[in-house]
This record gives structure tokens, C-alpha cells and sequence, in this order.
């Protein structure tokens, strides 16, 4: 697996390369969510570029960008194992150099949930995988269903900007008792890391609802919250039953799909989670 750290050498060794290319990009730490993307990447395309970028302008000035955890070799390792070609890790100052100053903005997808949040963070988000898609040139591009509305917004992004590309999302990687994985984990307290399920449980027991004919958002939503007030851990702060393509907040009874999603903060944490229904 070759490494590159330059955005000079990263356009030059993609003009290297013929054949289709897929792309997984991240901010590293990775768990078994990256992998798979990684791995469906492998299976797809002829060559596979994964990137690694703690990117500050998607991180608002309370949050954690110096505190993300961060370790290269063990992310090595696992992207090699899972077949990767090339790991592109560039610096900051090599993403945003002095006098850097174009941004994309995706309007309505991004306003509601994380957006309404999170001030800023689509903003840093679609820039970055706007540039790392003009670095790299991929065939095909594989973001997680964890982060559904950084989907829609990318899937928005790249349609109303042309990028010539395929958008993949893959399913939802949980360990054994339904936790999303998630870098940000790490923080969790083993207590707190008990705690932590009940998120998924929230979000399926919304599920059953709606597999038992429920077609009520407020209902939908009123017994998500009822699963999450009971683990005195968890502080929600929202709990949402939107249009899955719009990202709308329902209000009349749902027909078409369904996203089922949380926000809530477990100690210092925040954690965030969804279905689809
Ligand atoms: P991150 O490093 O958190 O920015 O995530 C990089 C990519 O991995 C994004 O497309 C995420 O949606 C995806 N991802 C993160 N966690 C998971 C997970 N548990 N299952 C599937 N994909 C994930």
C-alpha cells in the first residue's frame, strides 16, 4: 500500500491510473464501519484510495477536533489488510493553504437535524469531499448509512455539481448489542459504554412500531423517547421521523420512506444513530 501525503502527488499518481478507482474517505481511527467500506471498494473497482483527514473546517469551535483519536499505524494495518491501494493523508495546510477560500454550501438537505446542530459542519463536509473527489477522480465513492444526512448531502452535492461518479452507502456496522460503531466510542466510560445501546434499542423499538402498522411521526417519535428516558445517561438532543429523501420533519401520517434519527449525548459524548424505514 503506497502513501501519500502531497496533493501534488496525489493528482500525479491518479493520472497514473486507468481503470475504474473507488474511494472511501475518513478521518481515521477506523473500525469495522471503515473497513467494510473499504472492502466493498475492493470487491468494485480495479484500484482503491482511501483517505485519512481529521478535517477542522466540518468541526465547530466547542467540539473535538484536537481531542479525535488518532493512530496511523493501526489504521495501516487495516487498510492493507482489507486490500486498500493507496492511503491519502494530507496535512491541513496541504487541504486549506494560506488564501484557501471557496466553499460548498448544500442548502436545504443540510439545514435540518446535525445541521441545525451543527453550524458549519455540511459547509466543511462537502468542501473536503469535494476536493478529495477532484484528487481523486474516483468511479465510485462509499460513505456509511451511519451518517444519513451527510449522504444526502453528498449525494445532493455531487448531482447538482456534475462530479461523474457513483455514490455508494453501505449498511450500518453495530457491534454485538447494537451500538453504531464510531471512532468517537473511544470516549465512552465503561459505564457510559453500557449505556450506549440505547440508541439502536430506541430506534427499533420505532421500528416496530411502524411494522405494526404505526404511521403516526409524533407516535414514532414519542416512543423512541420513551425508551431513551429511561437510561438516566442519556441526554437527547433530538429525536427526529423525517422524509428520508427531503429530510423534512413529518407531521401527517408517513407513507414513502422513513429516517429514524437520534441525537444524544452520553457524558461528554455525543452520538448519533438511524433507520431507515
Ligand atoms: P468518519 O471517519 O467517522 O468520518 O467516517 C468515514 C466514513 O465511514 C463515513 O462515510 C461514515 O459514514 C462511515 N462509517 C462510520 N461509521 C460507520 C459504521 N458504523 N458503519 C458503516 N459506515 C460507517
Amino acid at each position: 500500500m503506497k502513501q501519500i501525503s502531497t496533493t501534488a502527488e496525489m493528482h500525479a499518481v491518479r493520472r497514473s491510473l486507468s481503470g475504474t478507482v473507488g474511494l472511501a474517505p475518513t478521518m481515521g481511527y477506523l473500525h469495522a464501519g471503515h473497513v467494510a467500506l473499504v472492502t466493498r471498494a475492493r470487491a468494485e473497482n480495479e484500484h482503491v484510495i482511501a483517505t485519512i483527514f481529521v478535517n477542522p473546517t466540518q468541526f465547530g469551535p466547542n467540539e473535538d477536533l484536537t481531542a479525535y483519536p488518532r493512530d496511523f499505524p493501526r489504521d495501516f494495518a487495516l487498510l492493507a489488510e482489507a486490500g486498500c491501494d493507496i492511503v491519502f493523508t494530507p496535512s491541513p495546510d496541504a487541504i486549506y493553504p494560506p488564501g484557501f477560500q471557496t466553499y460548498v454550501t448544500v442548502e436545504e438537505v443540510a439545514q435540518p437535524l446535525e445541521g441545525a446542530r451543527r453550524p458549519g459542519h455540511f459547509r466543511g463536509v462537502a468542501t473536503v469531499v469535494a476536493k478529495l473527489f477532484n484528487l481523486t477522480r474516483p468511479t465510485r465513492a462509499y460513505f456509511g448509512q451511519k451518517d444519513a444526512q451527510q449522504v444526502r448531502v453528498i449525494q445532493t452535492m455531487a448531482l447538482d455539481l456534475n462530479f461523474d461518479l457513483e455514490i455508494v452507502v453501505c449498511p450500518t456496522v453495530r457491534e454485538p448489542d447494537g451500538l453504531a460503531m464510531s471512532s468517537r466510542n473511544a470516549y465512552l466510560t465503561p459505564e457510559q459504554r453500557r449505556a450506549a445501546p440505547a440508541l439502536y434499542r430506541a430506534l427499533t423499538v420505532g421500528q416496530e412500531a411502524w411494522n405494526h402498522g404505526e404511521r403516526d411521526p409524533e407516535r414514532l417519535r414519542g416512543r423512541m423517547a420513551e425508551v431513551l428516558a429511561a437510561e438516566p445517561l442519556a441526554l437527547v438532543e433530538y429525536i427526529s421521523a423525517a422524509d428520508a429523501r427531503t429530510l423534512a420533519e413529518l407531521h401527517e401520517s408517513a407513507s414513502g420512506n422513513v429516517l429514524l434519527s437520534l441525537a444524544v449525548r452520553i457524558g461528554r459524548t455525543r452520538l448519533i444513530d438511524n433507520l431507515v424505514l
